[in-house]
């Protein structure tokens, strides 16, 4: 299998889209084909580990990766140490029709670590195979969570350093204190004053730059992203997706070919794009359902066709999903223009000029066969949280309390009651000020820090605070760089002195 450029020329290896991340004509790398699993095969992984899994899945992909590295990395990335629960994603049911698949059981509590403990392998192997002698700089705009799991990730690897850029101000305290007090020689943290759009269109400029490719490769660097635009990213995704079908049929609450929904809270649409690649694998699949909060940029596109982001940018309760322009959504499109880069450079040239483009009536009622939308604002997202902690004991962070809003919306509005599973891509306590607002009104959390609001949040509900969030309040702050968006080269640069 070779990977394309969505805008056009590129022809590489599965190696190479994972090395270089984004294609010189600034489009993403996209498989040429879906390999397809059939039905029995899918059945077969009722009796599999997760990781023999992400295995079978990932060398369906990665051709110029031989089994037994694939083998190598998956069992590096997906250990006991790095995972808490020897499913790896486990299932928790709410009722009898709406499962939550839980993503957030790595070291970063974010479903962002499901891939990012893979990807340093993935690019290690990479280098070697493509005989690349220069250092791996990665370079990582977050909204974030992506910024702790890349550097988690990638702290202390060898012939890897990792660059990350946040919104400064733009993320939670938690997330923040996650990324700042990160230990390794090869990480650098920077915060941007700008929101998640400026950084991560920062990043993607500079990799269009060939002045900032020169001056990274006179200091032996070579540049790279683990941002969701690397197709190494992508893959390791699409395998939960077939887990969960899999968990499901084992345990008899679905059989095997009956479609199953999934409700996924979205930003950069990545997460979602893997359960449409899993769905064009083959795997039964209904709906894709796009959850967004009030930045509802893609519940307006998949409405309307039209993808606009001259909008206001607002800063929400779950800030990882605080995106205007959702850089994977390039790869559905690839597929929605019927594979002709033509179109989606035309669709990406206007919304460089114009801020937007349309896909016309043909392709948007293509689009809706598969997706549905919606959205819910932070009072919605609260009062879901409060509900479904009453209704079911479950606790949630506010990301997959959008996703849940909108499951119950879809429901209501369509009749389509199909098994469902909402994707739970972040634990409670990354949040906790806003849980015990949302459980016990915003007077309760007056004077707490995020530490206190997680104390009160267990002794209420019994969760226990996860480990690493415990861990944090005695680490010290490391990093304290902030640039101006403009800056972002110099100050990156100025960092590896
Ligand atoms: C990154 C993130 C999302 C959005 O995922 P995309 O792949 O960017 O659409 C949702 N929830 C949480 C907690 C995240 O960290």
């Amino acid at each position: 299998m070779s990977f394309y450029s969505t805008r056009g020329g590129a022809c590489v290896t599965a190696s190479q889209a994972i090395l270089w991340g984004l294609a010189k004509d600034g489009g993403l790398y996209v498989p040429s084909m879906f390999p397809l699993l059939p039905e029995d095969r899918i059945f077969g992984f009722c009796d599999l580990s997760y990781q023999s899994i992400a295995e079978r899945i990932l060398s369906a992909f990665l051709e110029d990766y031989s089994k037994a590295e694939i083998r190598e990395a998956v069992q590096a990335a997906y250990s006991p140490e790095n995972f808490d629960d020897p499913a790896i994603v486990p299932l928790k049911s709410l009722d009898d029709r709406v499962q939550v698949m839980e993503l957030f059981h790595g070291p970063t509590l974010a479903f962002k670590d499901i891939a990012l403990k893979l990807l340093p392998y993935l690019i290690r192997m990479a280098a070697k195979k493509n005989e690349e002698t220069r250092e791996i700089s990665i370079m990582v705009a977050t909204s974030g969570d992506t910024g702790k799991a890349a550097l988690e990730g990638f702290r202390d690897v060898d012939g890897t350093s990792c660059t990350v850029f946040y919104p400064h101000e733009g993320v939670s305290e938690m997330q923040r204190l996650q990324m700042v007090t990160t230990e390794g020689n090869n990480t650098h943290v920077i915060g941007v004053k700008g929101n998640f759009d400026d950084a991560q269109t920062g990043v993607k400029t500079l990799f269009g730059s060939a002045e900032f490719h020169e001056k990274m490769n006179a200091l032996h660097k070579l540049p790279s992203s683990a941002n969701s635009i690397n197709f190494g990213r992508l893959v390791p995704q699409v395998v939960y997706y077939f887990s969960c079908y899999a968990q499901l049929v084992c345990s008899g609450k679905l059989r095997m070919g009956q479609p199953l929904n999934f409700v996924v809270p979205t930003g950069n649409f990545g997460d979602i794009l893997a359960g449409y690649y899993a769905k064009r694998m083959g795997l039964p699949i209904g709906k894709l359902i796009c959850a967004s909060n009030r930045n509802n940029v893609l519940s307006d596109f998949f409405r309307d066709g039209v993808y606009y982001t001259h909008r206001t940018f607002f800063k929400t309760m779950s800030p990882s999903m605080d995106i205007l322009i959702s850089s994977n959504l390039e790869r559905l499109l690839y597929e929605s223009a019927d594979r002709d880069p033509k179109v989606v450079s035309e669709w990406m040239r206007s919304l460089k000029e114009s801020g937007s483009f349309s896909i016309g009536a043909q392709r948007l009622s293509a689009l809706q066969q598969t997706f549905a939308a919606g959205f819910a604002d932070d009072t919605m997202t609260a009062q879901e949280i409060r509900r479904v902690y009453e209704q079911t004991g479950y606790l949630m962070d506010p990301h997959t309390a959008v996703a849940s809003y909108v499951q119950r919306e879809y429901g209501l509005q369509t009749g389509d009651f199909s098994q469902t599973v909402i994707l739970a891509t972040a634990s409670p306590y990354k949040f906790a000020p806003e849980v015990l607002a949302a459980l016990q009104g915003s007077e309760a959390v007056q004077g707490l820090d995020a530490f206190q609001c997680a104390q009160k949040l267990q002794e209420m509900t019994g969760v226990p605070i996860p480990k690493q969030i415990s861990a944090l309040k005695s680490m010290p702050e490391r990093h304290h760089t902030v640039c101006e968006i403009g800056e972002m080269q110099e100050t990156m640069l100025n960092d590896f002195m």
